[in-house]
């Protein structure tokens, strides 16, 4: 058959596009609808319309279902799938996948000869090498033929996928962005300005304890707090003006009413205008940022005070680049810069093998603290940290996930450290000079610490002793004193050991051959530099032989003035006698010899008698008579009798208010004589003394004063001791043997009194006793 011919012929097939040359085209001879010119005319009116039309059509003809469609029906059956191959075709055989649906629309339609209505149904077609997921909006409708029979079914179709499917991505994003809203826990709002509405979320109107969506502004701006209204203000209104492109990013403090307390947020927005350069629009979001705030405030106070730490902190990936360094540490390091750096060019060449397995081992462990030399690497120069390691570990699968260093500088430790062990060594070197010294020299060395405990005894002493030195280490004592001089040593010592003062002792130690020798103990304390106690240093002497002598001596002078005291005694009477028997004679050379020899006797038989004194305070025997008595009647008998001998002497006796002391009248009034005596003797030009006695509710007071040769400083102490005389040429020239002040101050200590002198020399003396006013115990 000719086609051209053949298309010619058919007025309905003309201008019926693609579709219309394909039916034209095709041989229909042999399909189920036979050849286009058997079609009835009903068949050729559809065409007709069906190919005229815009609109996708679909046509199902005759009892077979032939399908026949339009150009704009065509897109929906894609790209080498059924077209054209279903033209003129039983429906059944190409629309197989959905047969099941449409059929029973076909058959409806049929029988009934009513249309049907689907909206956006989802008919999956076969098209471009697959199945697809087809939406249709679609109206199948009947035709009937010249016998007024239904003959075809009409689908008048739009395929509605893409509506579809936007309107899902829509709703899709619209679900996102609720879900975003919803994780991120935003406050949404939205205001138009036209109506003055401000509408704001679900949680914004928690927040606010709004009535609803929709509400007027000023509520939601009543609800910024105070300080901060005005700025919000005006970024509103900033927001709001064209210039400003709508942006709005604003922090501020919000009272939240539902939890009553005050909140940071983030305002994050927006405003939209219209060509007018009007706003039509205001909205954004609302984020509460309070926790984020604190943790960012937290974070900058912590990463101020990592950066103004003086200590080493830095911080490293687990394959040891460094990846924060704080000032401190750059400034220990001497470096510019960290960017690819490695842990391992902080240290010290020679401690890098150390560090290296220090490393490796965080890896294994948690934490290490360790010396360690870290290089400056401007001066070259190593310097000490107390290296702290600590690995870091990601809290979900507990790796490594970095290694991290806060380590003081301890140079300054290590130097005074090393200063430290050189000056140990050399106080260990000049302790054994001392040792070597100490002992080799003739006294008997002992160290002592702060605790009393010997830590040092010289050979001498062990000699001396006769035992091993490890048995007095660490002891307190020798534990070789004569019982009986314990007590004595005791009083001495106790208290200068208290105060930490000199002291000098004598007493008995049993030496190795078990005889107890008197030796002479002088204690001197120790001190450091700084003023801390050490503990003392005493040397002591083998005093016995000197001592013996000693002893033998006061047992000769304690002979010698016993047997002198009966012939002088004897010499003092017959004088007396002699000037009694003189006194009226004229012989002026007699009776001036007498008064010599009777001066003479005196001072002799004072001499005598502070001998024998002296004697009997050696072995003990100067005992006190315990009497009341009156002090102030005493004196006026002594002062008496002192001007009576030496009536060129003015003597002034200054009265004190009571009397009554208790104590030895003998001794006391021998005390008095001795003061007055020495007073008298040691003024050569002047003549005035003066003596005073003073009380009180405790004591009584005496001072003898003399306007006489005075007193050296030094000596002021020294003329209590025994025998103690000071020398000058003054001096010498006065008789006496030093023993009167021993005597007076023994009288006065055995009274528990004290003694004492005020003197400057060349100017006189001031010498002074108290006794305590205490009364007899009955
Ligand atoms: P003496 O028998 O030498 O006087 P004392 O024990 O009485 O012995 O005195 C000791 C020393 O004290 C004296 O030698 C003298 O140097 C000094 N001395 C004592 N009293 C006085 C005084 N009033 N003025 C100056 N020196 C004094």
């Amino acid at each position: 058959m000719n086609h051209t011919k053949v298309g010619g012929q058919y007025p309905f097939l003309k201008k019926g596009g693609e579709m219309g040359e394909l039916i034209r085209a095709k041989n229909w001879a042999n399909t189920l609808v036979g050849p286009i010119d058997d079609w009835p005319q009903s068949l050729k009116t559809a065409l007709s319309i069906l190919l005229h039309s815009k609109f996708p059509k679909f046509l199902f003809w005759g009892p077979d279902l032939i399908c026949f469609y339009n150009d704009a029906f065509r897109p929906s059956l894609g790209k080498d799938g059924k077209h054209p191959a279903m033209l003129g075709e039983k429906g059944e055989d190409y629309w197989g996948e959905i047969w099941h649906i449409i059929k029973p629309l076909i058959d409806q339609v049929l029988t009934d000869g009513e249309a049907t209505w689907s909206e956006d149904q989802l008919i999956p077609i076969y098209r471009n090498g697959a199945i697809e997921n087809v939406y249709w909006t679609f109206s199948y409708s009947p035709i009937s033929d010249e016998t007024n029979t239904v003959a075809g079914v009409w689908v008048t179709c739009i395929e509605t996928t893409q509506n579809i499917l936007s309107k899902q991505k829509l709703e899709d994003s619209k679900d996102q962005l609720h879900f975003a809203v919803e994780a991120a826990k935003l406050g949404t709002w939205d205001y138009q300005p036209q109506t003055n509405v401000f509408r704001a979320n679900k949680r914004l109107q928690q927040w606010f304890n709004l009535p609803g969506p929709d509400v007027d502004p000023n509520i939601a701006y009543q609800m910024v707090d105070e300080p901060d209204r005005d700025r919000v203000r005006k970024a509103i209104e900033w927001s709001m003006q064209y210039e400003s492109g709508g942006e709005y990013d604003i922090t501020y403090k919000i009272i939240r009413l539902d939890s009553d307390e005050k909140r940071t947020i983030r305002a994050i927005g927006r405003s939209w205008f219209n060509e007018n350069k009007e706003v039509y629009r205001f909205n954004g979001i609302l984020q509460d940022v309070t926790d984020q705030v604190l943790a960012e405030k937290e974070n900058k106070l912590l990463s101020t005070i990592v950066a103004q730490s003086n200590e080493f902190i830095g911080m490293a990936s687990p394959d040891n680049y460094v990846k924060y360094l704080n000032p401190a540490a750059m400034k220990m390091l001497g470096w510019d810069d960290y960017k690819n750096r490695k842990i391992e060019e902080c240290v010290y060449p020679e401690d890098l093998p150390k560090a290296k397995k220090l490393i490796k081992k965080l890896l294994k462990q948690d934490y290490f603290s360790q010396e360690m030399r870290f290089l400056n690497e401007k001066t070259g120069e190593p310097f000490w940290l107390q290296w702290n390691g600590i690995s870091i570990r990601d809290e979900k699968t507990n790796k490594i996930s970095g290694l991290a260093t806060t380590s003081p500088n301890i140079e300054e430790h290590k130097h005074a450290e090393a200063q430290l062990r050189e000056a140990f060594s050399k106080v260990e070197e000049s302790e054994k000079r001392f040792r070597k010294v100490a002992d080799h020299a003739p006294v008997l060395i002992m160290m002592t610490d702060d605790e009393g405990k010997i830590r040092f005894v010289n050979k001498l002493w062990i000699d001396f002793i006769g035992t091993s030195l490890k048995q007095y280490l660490g002891s307190d004592t020798l534990k070789n004193m004569h019982p009986e001089d314990e007590d004595a040593y005791n009083f001495i010592c106790t208290p200068a050991f208290a105060r930490k003062e000199e002291y000098r002792v004598e007493y008995r130690v049993r030496r190795f051959d078990g005889n107890y020798r008197w030796i002479s103990e002088i204690g001197v304390p120790r001190f450091t530099e700084d003023g801390h106690f050490e503990g003392y240093i005493n040397a002591a002497m083998d005093i016995h032989d000197i001592k013996m002598q000693e002893h033998q001596k006061d047992l000769f002078i304690g002979m010698a003035s016993h047997e002198l005291k009966t012939p002088v005694t004897s010499i003092k009477g017959y004088t007396q006698v002699l000037k009694a028997r003189y006194e009226e004679s004229e012989d002026e050379l007699l009776k001036n010899s007498l008064e010599i020899i009777d001066k003479q006797i005196r001072v002799l038989t004072s001499l005598i008698s502070d001998l024998l004194d002296l004697s009997k305070m050696k072995t003990g025997g100067l005992e006190l008579n315990m009497e009341i008595f009156d002090l102030n009647e005493l004196i006026k008998n002594i002062v008496q009798e002192i001007t009576l001998i030496n009536p060129e002497f003015e003597i002034k006796f200054s009265e004190g208010k009571g009397k009554n002391v208790f104590a030895d009248r003998e001794r006391i009034g021998q005390v008095l004589i001795n003061l007055l005596n020495n007073a008298v003797k040691y003024s050569p030009r002047s003549r005035r003394i003066e003596i005073e006695s003073a009380f009180t509710a405790k004591k009584v007071k005496v001072n003898v004063r003399d306007y006489g040769i005075g007193i050296n400083k030094e000596n002021q102490k020294k003329i209590f001791n025994r025998f103690f005389r000071e020398e000058g040429k003054d001096e010498t020239t006065f008789p006496g043997f030093g023993i009167g002040l021993y005597i007076t101050s023994d009288i006065i200590k055995k009274h528990n009194g004290t003694i004492g002198v005020n003197s400057t020399k060349g100017e006189g003396s001031d010498f002074y006793f108290t006794l305590p006013l205490q009364q007899p115990k009955t």
